[in-house]
């Protein structure tokens, strides 16, 4: 895994649930917390203006 997909960002990425394994597209800079469709755990939450991902960055959408 890449250094920056650790990070913030601007642009759609695709995040896995640790939890149930669903996938789901998110923005990078979700400014509210952002819970799993399925199972409802938070997989990112707002840190000053950037996400703070919990899941596994899967993707980054260009
Ligand atoms: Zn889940």
């Amino acid at each position: 895994m890449k250094k920056a997909l650790k990070e913030s960002t601007s642009k759609f990425i695709k995040i896995r649930c640790h939890k149930c394994k669903n996938e789901q597209i998110m923005f990078g800079k979700a400014s509210t917390v952002v819970n799993c469709l399925v199972c409802g755990k938070v997989l990112a939450e707002p840190t000053g203006g950037k996400s703070r991902v919990k899941g596994r960055v899967l993707e980054v959408l260009e």
